[in-house]
């Protein structure tokens, strides 16, 4: 059933570390069940996408993206032929690198890594089920087949693209020196991701009271829609305690977005015709909008980021979250023996290293990243009642 320009598990390029194939599932649902059953994923119940955790109950988290992503993906993986399952597996792992608070944690976390090499969230999603989640005998990580770690691996920099390629030839870093594509099914991972956060931002942001439905009136994605809902349902205007509006709106753009993307990569795939994974990866990308979508959903995006992204109430509360991670990296890195026992003992080994300054900056890093907003904030509050004194510019004694 699945198409020639599908990846096919019993194609994989395989895992790192070889294992005997499962008796019932393929690889790739090994791959989804492996991340399903990580701690990392489990942690996303509790780390902002975009409004802080404790600011809300019905806010998307990162697991609830995670798992819109994952519908979007399958069901328009299902219309083009792909592998539903490896589009699964990928949408639920695509943001298991994601720091605590969002974008602002990430973006201090990288200020803070600026002199260590670094700190992306992609490549720290790759890291997570490469490295750092510990749950087997015979190795770090989940060993996860090539075909999902490519689609983890969404963007990277040519740094550390060339320092994936040092540790892996030919792997998962290569496309981004070749500037070539990956699979089919990574690809979709990246416009089901927009397509989810597009819609469920407006959701969110609606909700939230930081964005009304007459300033979404000049976003033709959503005004069309929220007319055509209006003139089919006339009792719904004006009701602005009833949220059924917005939902009928929001519903009607997604199921547009996921029409528009099956008919334009369907009519590329036409074009391009490739036969097989290995010509997919040589093309260029396949997987889009039409060129009208294109534009629109870009619109909606440049208006999300404007009104609410850089919203001053979110903007203020990034500002304390960017504060926090910080202070907990300053504070880690010159008292590891405050962290858990395991990145202690990581922090020890990394005295060790060529280079100990930057492989123990690596280690508070992991620590973070791989913290909920809530044990960050926890961990913040513990740690200022220690009234520690700065002896310089990213130590405390
Ligand atoms: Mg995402």
């Amino acid at each position: 059933m699945l198409a020639v320009y599908a990846c096919d598990p019993a194609q994989s390029r395989g895992r790192r570390f070889a294992q005997t194939p499962a008796p019932t599932r393929t690889e790739f649902q090994r791959d989804r069940d492996r991340i399903v059953h990580s701690s990392a994923f489990r942690r996303l119940v509790y780390k902002t996408q975009v409004f802080l955790n404790h600011e809300g109950d019905l806010f998307r988290t990162r697991l609830t993206h995670s798992l819109e992503v994952a519908q979007l993906g399958r069901s328009i993986a299902r219309s083009l032929a792909l592998n539903e399952d490896l589009v699964e597996a990928i949408a639920l792992a695509h943001d298991l690198g994601h720091t605590p608070f969002g974008h602002a944690g990430q973006d201090a976390l990288n200020e803070c890594m600026a002199v260590f090499g670094g700190f992306e969230h992609n490549l720290q999603s790759l890291r997570v089920v490469d490295r750092l989640e510990e749950r087997y005998p015979q190795f770090d990580g989940l060993n996860l087949s090539f075909e999902t770690r490519e689609g983890i691996l969404k963007h990277c920099s040519r740094a550390h693209a060339e320092q994936l390629e040092r540790g892996e030839p030919g792997g998962v870093g290569q496309r981004f020196l070749a500037q070539t594509q990956p699979s089919l099914e990574a690809q979709l991972c990246n416009l089901a991701d927009e397509i989810a956060y597009n819609a469920h931002d407006i959701d969110d942001g609606v909700r939230s009271g930081l964005i009304t439905l007459e300033q979404l009136a000049d976003i033709a994605l959503f005004e069309d829609f929220r007319r055509q809902v209006v003139a089919g349902y006339p009792h719904l205007q004006g009701q602005t305690q009833d949220r059924r509006l917005l939902y009928e709106t929001i519903r009607r753009m997604l199921s547009a977005q996921v029409y528009d993307v099956i008919a334009a990569t369907s009519a590329a795939l036409e074009r391009a015709g490739p036969r097989s994974v290995y010509e997919v990866r040589q093309l260029p990308p396949l997987l889009q909008f039409g060129e009208d979508m294109r534009v629109k959903s870009q619109a909606l995006k440049q208006f999300l980021l404007h009104q609410l992204y850089r919203h001053p109430r979110v903007l203020d509360t990034t500002g304390r979250a960017k504060q926090m991670v910080r202070f907990l990296f300053d504070v880690y890195l010159a008292r590891p023996h405050e962290m858990q026992s395991r990145f202690l003992a990581r922090s020890d080994a990394a005295r060790m290293a060529q280079d100990p300054d930057r492989a123990a900056a690596r280690v508070v890093a992991d620590y973070i990243a791989g913290m909920t907003d809530r044990f960050a904030g926890r961990e913040f509050d513990r740690l200022s009642k220690l009234q520690l004194l700065p002896v310089q510019p990213g130590g405390f004694i």
